[in-house]
């Protein structure tokens, strides 16, 4: 039976969600106080990769070992602030935890696969759906070492994925060079994963989802939601700034910041921000063939519409915390050493910086699923690294279960009821 839904968030998930219940026939409301793919949003500013291979969390054995080192090192790929400790532990803890041992993890990529499997066929799709096809790319997405030893030291990572059917191809020092001309002579091994694929503007395109499900009779509301009107276990409303809207069903997407709602809604979940921060250098005049992801950097390099975009980081600060550019500045300087063939002494206007926030759960899942204190209310939130790839999917799963029928993916590994 068509229903009304309220989508509380226009993100990359809230636009997908929109879409695929759109196609099932429902009546939908968009709620976001933003524009939607603006700034705000995480799916603004990503590193744009349509990651098949991002089935390894976060998270891995040992990283307990690393914490001080987090604490101490304030501009380290992954820091911690010191002043957000106590706020953060009972979360650290977990996120901790949940890497401690290899069948963890083991538990977690098969897990994160089904997410972002098949992440640049589905999006093409949507893509093609809203009219703007020259948004995907599938050029496959390249991982470049040192050398091989150093590939060689992820046998973890490189396994789990290996076990959940990624399938690359490796590259000597030569064919390194034949595919990426301008990479640092310093990278002498690399591996491409051929399924892959990207986004050109990661912006743009949320905005094209949601003007496409406008265009097929969604309402977009700007207000911010607060909570739910629920009576008799059954939703009333949601209820936003700008007044209540009616509706049978609503889908929490609201990212890094949906952990209130959640609670509005019956369920306490682990959620924090991992801030991240990009650096785009425009009219870059060169720069990498494919998305490059250099093993020494852990960082997105990717040629985007609005210049060659280098995404990365993890601080663990808060949502309100002020940005700290210098982390933008450490992204756009090991690009030039990346590709030394940049352009140099790039004056301000020509460096676009943003920091924004993954929604990361402490297990590194998703979660997708009905609250607690009303099946009418489905959470859809938490996606942490991955996003971006698994924002289709994660609507699809969504209208399959607000519509009642089979799962396109088993909803199981998502269950908010995992934390209770
Ligand atoms: C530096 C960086 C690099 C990344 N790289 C990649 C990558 O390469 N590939 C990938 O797959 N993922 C990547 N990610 C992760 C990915 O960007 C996120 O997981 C994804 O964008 C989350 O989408 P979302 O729709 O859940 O949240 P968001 O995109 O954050 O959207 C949430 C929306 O909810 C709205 N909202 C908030 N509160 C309310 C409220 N109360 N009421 C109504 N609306 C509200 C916000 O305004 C916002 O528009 C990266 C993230 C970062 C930060």
């Amino acid at each position: 039976m068509p229903r009304h839904i309220a989508i509380i968030g226009a993100g990359i998930v809230g636009a997908a969600c929109a879409l695929e219940l759109l196609r099932d026939g429902h009546r939908v409301t968009l709620i976001d106080p933003g524009e939607p793919g603006g700034e705000q949003a995480a799916s603004y500013g990503n590193g744009a990769w349509l990651s098949p291979s991002s089935v390894v969390p976060p998270s891995m054995p040992g990283l307990w070992r690393k914490v001080p080192g987090f604490l101490a090192d304030p501009l380290g790929p992954l820091s911690i602030r010191w002043s957000y400790l106590p706020r953060l532990a009972p979360w650290l803890a977990r996120y901790v935890r949940a890497g401690s041992t290899v069948a963890r993890v083991e538990a977690t990529a098969r897990a994160l696969r089904p997410l972002v499997a098949d992440a640049p066929e589905r999006h093409r799709r949507l893509a093609e759906e809203a009219g703007v096809p020259d948004l995907i790319e599938r050029r496959g997405l390249l991982y470049i070492f040192p050398s091989r030893a150093d590939f060689e030291r992820e046998a973890l990572a490189w396994r789990l994925r290996r076990d959940n059917g990624v399938a690359w191809l490796e590259l000597d020092e030569d064919e390194l060079r034949q595919q990426e001309p301008e990479l640092d002579r310093r990278y002498t091994f690399g591996v491409l994963v051929q399924a892959g694929g990207n986004c050109t503007d990661p912006g743009a395109y949320v905005a094209a989802l949601v003007q496409h499900a406008v265009g097929q009779g969604a309402v977009l509301l700007r207000a911010g939601a607060t909570g739910f009107r629920i009576a008799a276990g059954r939703l009333q409303a949601v209820l936003t700034s700008q007044g209540e809207v009616p509706c049978d069903a609503a889908v929490i997407c609201a990212g890094a910041r949906s952990r209130h709602l959640a609670r509005a809604a019956g369920d306490r979940v682990p959620l924090e921000t991992e801030r991240g921060y990009h650096a785009v250098i425009t009219d870059p005049d060169t720069g990498p063939r494919h998305p490059v992801m250099p093993s020494d950097g852990k960082m997105a390099v990717t040629m985007t519409r609005g210049g060659l975009r280098i995404a990365g980081q993890v601080e663990l600060a808060g949502l309100d915390a002020a940005p700290d550019w210098r982390r933008s500045e450490i992204l756009r300087d090991y690009a030039l050493r990346t590709f030394p063939n940049l352009p140099r002494d790039l004056p301000a206007s020509r460096v676009k910086v943003w920091m924004g926030h993954r929604p990361s759960m402490a297990d590194s899942l998703p979660v997708i699923g009905p609250a607690t204190s009303c099946a009418d209310v489905l959470h859809a939130f938490g996606h942490g690294h991955v996003g971006l790839a698994a924002g289709p999917v994660t609507g699809r799963l969504v209208a399959d279960l607000l519509g009642g029928h089979a799962p396109v993916i088993d909803p199981a590994p998502y269950s908010p009821r995992r934390f209770h």
